[in-house]
């Protein structure tokens, strides 16, 4: 397996001079664009990485993963996807367009930025700093790593620039889709995507989904095993923004992909994958990471379809 990734690393490293580092904020200029790295964690416990694995990098959109199954354990399903759909759409992440058009006028799904900040709205907590604190550590929790804290500068650049964000989450407030104070939401919302990861998390987090919920290490319950499968599902469906039709077609595993460069894949009853290649497509997903999990995928058989 080992020299399986190594060489899916090596084969593919090109393709990160084909994409563009993330720029809407000047901290994530700063990473190295032909920087690639995997690292595979098996429901067995067996880890495997390659690559430029070891590499921190901010975790953006996959957190949305994990602030959806918060608000899942604290909300059930039938609440929250009274706020935020389950329909994958055609348009960017942060795109405005669906909230007034589409009919009723809530988020299409928790992956896109409206969706997920109306997510983050419905975690149960008395204020942002015990919200956050509530998805640190569940972050830390399910990657097995209690070193994971948020990089400063990204949050206070998120939160500085962060007027796109700031112009869906009050028009979501206008609407009655989110009710708390809107600043509150996008603090937290802003931390989160801070988060700092290594390849080594993000896998493990994939691992426990691929597990059903279950810690494979620990063999603790940390997520009931319907809201693993709903995630799983929505992954499959909304993951990777307006690319996840083609994801499925050539990839065909659930998996979340984030402007920090990282893409959280994980298949079902077998393994959690955590990709790192910060050059992005004009989808903001990694381009590199995508030819890795193809070749991957294609050389283990892991589509699920
Ligand atoms: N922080 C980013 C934003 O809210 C996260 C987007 C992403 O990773 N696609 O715009």
């Amino acid at each position: 397996m080992k020299k399986l990734l190594e060489k899916v690393i090596e084969n593919n490293r090109n393709y990160t001079e084909f994409g563009e580092v993330a720029s809407y904020i000047p901290e994530l200029t700063k990473a190295n664009k032909n920087a690639l790295g995997i690292c595979v964690t098996t429901l067995k416990g067996e880890e495997i990485c390659a690559g430029d694995c070891n590499t921190k990098f901010t975790i953006q959109s996959i957190s949305k993963v994990i602030t959806l199954i918060i608000a899942l354990m604290d909300n059930g399903k039938e609440k929250t996807f009274s706020k935020v759909g389950v329909e994958p759409t055609t348009d960017a992440f942060n795109s405005i367009i669906n909230l007034e058009a589409k009919n009723p006028n809530k988020p299409l799904n928790p992956m896109i930025n409206a969706g997920a900040i109306a997510t983050v709205s419905l975690i149960d907590g008395e204020n942002s700093d015990e919200i956050f604190n509530k998805i640190l550590n569940f972050t830390r929790k399910l990657a097995g790593n209690e070193d994971i804290h948020i990089n400063e500068n990204v949050y206070r650049c998120e939160k500085e620039t962060g007027d796109r964000n700031r112009s869906l989450a009050y028009f979501m407030k206008s609407t009655g889709i989110i009710t708390k104070d809107v600043e509150n939401v996008l603090d937290v919302y802003f931390r989160q995507c801070s988060m700092e990861v290594t390849c080594k998390d993000i896998s493990r987090i994939g691992a426990v989904l691929a597990n059903n919920g279950v810690i494979p290490w620990t063999k603790e319950r940390v997520i009931p095993e319907d809201i693993a499968r709903v995630v799983k599902t929505i992954m499959v469906t909304c993951g990777m923004y307006d690319a996840s039709g083609e994801f499925a077609v050539n990839i065909g595993i659930p998996a979340k992909s984030g402007v920090g460069g990282g893409i959280m894949a994980s298949v079902p009853s077998n393994m959690g994958i955590g990709v790192f290649g910060p050059a992005l497509d004009s989808k903001g997903n990694s381009i590199a990471g995508i030819k890795v999990l193809a070749d991957l995928s294609k050389e283990l058989n892991l589509s699920i379809f």
